[in-house]
């Protein structure tokens, strides 16, 4: 029963590692990958079409402070997130974008629900 794991693994000593260690080594991600979404509160019009869009629910529209008053604007659960792209797709000003950055990982999972000031780039 031990056995048979154990030969494994020692047959798999000389073998190429399929692992790298993260943070130091990176992954290159190939050209269409495209994870943590970006906000530009410049120019986000609170229109609320990502919010519908959004198949997993996982944008929730939620007041912040501008230089021009308060506006509503999506806060993303990075947890739920499928990385889809609908709603960078349906967002009319563009300013709602998936990016290369891919190092999101928290222990709470509080840290996950970014709002529209921590989604900026
Ligand atoms: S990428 Fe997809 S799953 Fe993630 S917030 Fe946008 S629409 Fe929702
Ligand atoms: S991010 Fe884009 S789609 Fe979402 S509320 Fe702002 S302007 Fe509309």
């Amino acid at each position: 029963m031990v056995l048979k794991p154990l030969l494994e693994s020692i047959k798999s000593l000389g073998e190429e590692r399929f692992t790298v260690e993260f943070p130091e080594t990176r992954e290159s991600l190939d050209d269409r990958e495209r994870y943590m979404l970006r906000l530009d509160m410049d120019t986000c019009i609170s229109c609320s079409a990502c919010e519908r869009i959004c198949p997993n629910k996982t944008i929730t529209m939620v007041e912040v402070l501008t230089d021009r008053g308060p506006k509503v604007m999506p806060q993303i659960g990075i947890e739920r997130c499928l990385f889809c792209g609908l709603c960078e797709e349906v967002c009319p000003p563009k300013c709602l974008t998936l990016t290369k950055g891919y190092d999101f990982e928290a222990y709470d999972k509080r840290n996950f629900i970014k709002r529209p000031e921590e989604l900026q780039g």
